[in-house]
């Protein structure tokens, strides 16, 4: 049987505490790191969001914390068929190998693996920042 991953999927837990806090996905979808833009790089504080917020995979809504969690069934494999289907609904990249789906899953649950469950995180470009435990 395949292991269950821990994923990160979307919470208002916490919103609010900061003033640039953003709450606008569905309460518990999965959620992932776009790579940020320049001022995004720049100043993950400040104009463009794109370097603090999680995005909702089926929403595309934007959110600033997200909730460590073991969803029962959802191992590597499904994490990436979520992620796929993410980007199909997009068009982006329906040429690129399976390679950039695994890269972001992989990098999303290996964060998420550092973490308990239960845990609510914010971002800092890469990283995790701890919300609340
Ligand atoms: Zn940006």
């Amino acid at each position: 049987m395949e292991k269950n991953v821990k994923v990160l999927v979307a919470t208002r837990a916490t919103h609010g505490l900061r003033g640039t806090d953003q709450a606008d996905c569905v309460e518990g979808e999965l959620v992932w790191m776009k790579d940020p833009c320049e001022i995004g790089a720049c100043d993950p504080d400040g104009m463009c969001a794109c370097g603090r917020t999680f995005f909702g995979m089926s929403s595309d809504k934007e959110t600033t914390s997200a909730l460590v969690r073991e969803l029962p069934g959802l191992t590597q494999r499904s994490y990436e068929s979520a992620m796929r289907a993410t980007f199909d609904a997009h068009g982006w990249c329906s040429a690129c190998p399976s390679v950039q789906f695994r890269k972001h899953v992989g990098d999303l649950a290996a964060l998420a693996a550092a973490l308990p469950a239960g845990t609510i995180v914010g971002r800092r470009l890469g990283a995790l920042v701890v919300r609340r435990r």
